[in-house]
């Protein structure tokens, strides 16, 4: 297998994942295309369905996926979940609910910041719309997804001239100055939105065509196949145009958009399908959690901190369990029996600000997936969880390159989906993820290769995880 096959393949995703319900699109249809099927948390008899195939995958709100494989089920019983968890979510601007503003002949759009964005980087970048959108149709409500492509707005900068100090401190008001321009008011836009203050008569809220710029809802529509007034709502955010690339003498780094923490996704995602197409580990399920909403704390109904993962292990359980074929373990102990890999990015050494970083832990990009630690579990990496890795690892020729991470203590840490769900599942869980620089940027820095270790890695996770299990024997005897 070629190295850069799969980067290729994980900047196409990338372009085409401006939103998470976008990367949930593009991951199911990964899955769609290798034989997985979807299942619905709304289908009472979902559990039955399970002998059918033995590939398959749920979503919640469309923004967050689990995806599993009960192949590892035909020639021993149930014995442990290997779960490789993510998050499909970035940090980015959201239009508001009502957006549509004028100032000084410049048509605006408001937005509302998501998560800990680096915000400076999103000046004077060619930005577009994509998102959810939910439409009239036949007397029906539908949702659809969109992506404007096209670079309709913009987050100028003041000249140098008018600001003499921005070349030393650059610093804005994140409601007054963070505010995007699309474009110049025209006649036509004033007399569309005087035309467009009235009130519908089905609505209760004020019309959506009196809450947005009508050039914004044409655009959204047009994409649709819809008029703007069948738009009923959405959530629409910001991104930036510039396609993610391969970049540097020798193309070994990606330039890219929401490598954290879609390079995770991706790589669970191509990992899953890989070991389900050589050889999942008897007695496994492999499964790919893959949330919304870690960049604002998890908790949400499709976030980590929520049961969709918990009530999908049920589920799968119960499936088995009452299928009859198969003498189960407890629940409890097939969780104690699992574990649980939080995939997240790492922060790796930068050359330009290389105090940050404790001297005895700098990873390195392209040196492969850097294993976090931290005392006090803002990560949830343990002894245990290193041994079992490093042997997974290990397998087959071409051994995964894994490095290892700790913060400083004079500095703040990060924190990840890892410690949450472990705490809930009661289920070993570490902490790992490739690295890169300028994390939380509208363009951040990767490495090409990583993308295939991590493959890689979670491909032989999902194979060997029961093989390298039975060669530890970690349990202290009282
Ligand atoms: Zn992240």
């Amino acid at each position: 297998m070629s190295i850069r096959r799969p980067a290729m393949e994980f900047i196409n995703f990338i372009n085409n994942s401006p939103t998470p319900y976008h990367a949930v699109a593009n991951v199911a249809a990964m899955l769609k295309a290798h034989g997985f099927v979807q299942l619905k948390e709304s289908d009472p008899s979902w559990t039955r369905s399970l002998s059918s195939n033995s590939k398959f995958f749920v979503t919640r709100n469309d923004s967050s996926i689990i995806a599993f494989s009960t192949l590892g089920l035909l020639s021993s019983p149930l014995n442990s979940f290997a779960i490789v968890g993510a998050h499909t979510d970035s940090p980015c601007l959201r239009v508001k609910p009502v957006s549509s503003k004028t100032a000084n002949g410049f048509l605006q759009v408001a937005v509302e910041t998501y998560g800990g964005g680096l915000w400076h980087t999103w000046f004077d970048r060619d930005l577009s719309v994509a998102g959810r959108v939910l439409y009239k149709k036949d007397n029906f409500i539908k949702a659809g997804l969109v992506d404007l492509k096209d670079p309709i707005m913009r987050i100028p900068t003041l000249a140098i001239h008018l600001n003499r100090e921005a070349s030393n401190k650059f610093e804005f008001n994140k409601e007054t100055q963070l505010l995007p321009i699309a474009g110049l008011v025209s006649d036509n836009d004033a007399t569309k939105s005087d035309s467009l203050d009235a009130q519908s008569a089905e609505t209760v809220l004020p019309d959506i065509a009196s809450r947005h710029l009508p050039g914004l809802l044409d655009r959204v529509a047009r994409e649709l196949g819809i008029t703007s007034s069948d738009i009923v709502d959405f959530e629409l955010v910001l991104h930036d145009t510039q396609p993610a690339t391969l970049g540097g003498l020798q193309s070994e780094l990606i330039f890219s958009p929401r490598l954290d923490n879609l390079n995770s996704t991706f790589c669970a995602t191509e990992g899953l399908i890989q070991a389900c197409e050589a050889n999942i580990a008897p007695g496994i399920v492999p499964l790919i959690s893959l949330f919304d909403h870690e960049e604002i704390g998890s908790e949400s109904a499709q976030g980590a901190r929520s049961h969709f993962l918990k009530t999908t292990l049920k589920r799968i359980y119960c499936s088995i369990a009452d299928d009859g074929s198969q003498s189960l373990p407890d629940y409890d102990a097939v969780m104690a029996n699992s574990l649980l890999l939080s995939a997240d990015m790492a922060h790796g050494v930068h050359p330009n600000y290389a105090s940050k970083h404790e001297d005895a832990h700098k990873p390195a990009l392209n040196k492969g997936p850097v294993i976090k630690i931290n005392a006090n579990q803002r990560y949830a990496t343990n002894s245990v969880g290193i041994a079992l890795l490093q042997k997974i690892a290990g397998f087959e020729s071409r051994p995964v390159p894994l490095q290892l991470f700790v913060v400083r203590n004079d500095s703040p840490c990060g924190s990840t989906i890892g410690p949450a769900l472990s705490a809930d599942l009661g289920m070993p869980t570490l902490d790992l993820g490739n690295p890169q620089l300028s994390m939380h940027s509208i363009r951040e820095t990767g490495g090409r290769d990583d993308i295939d270790h991590a493959v890689n890695l979670y491909r032989k996770f999902f194979m060997y995880y029961g093989t390298a299990k039975t060669e530890m024997s970690i349990d202290i005897e009282y």
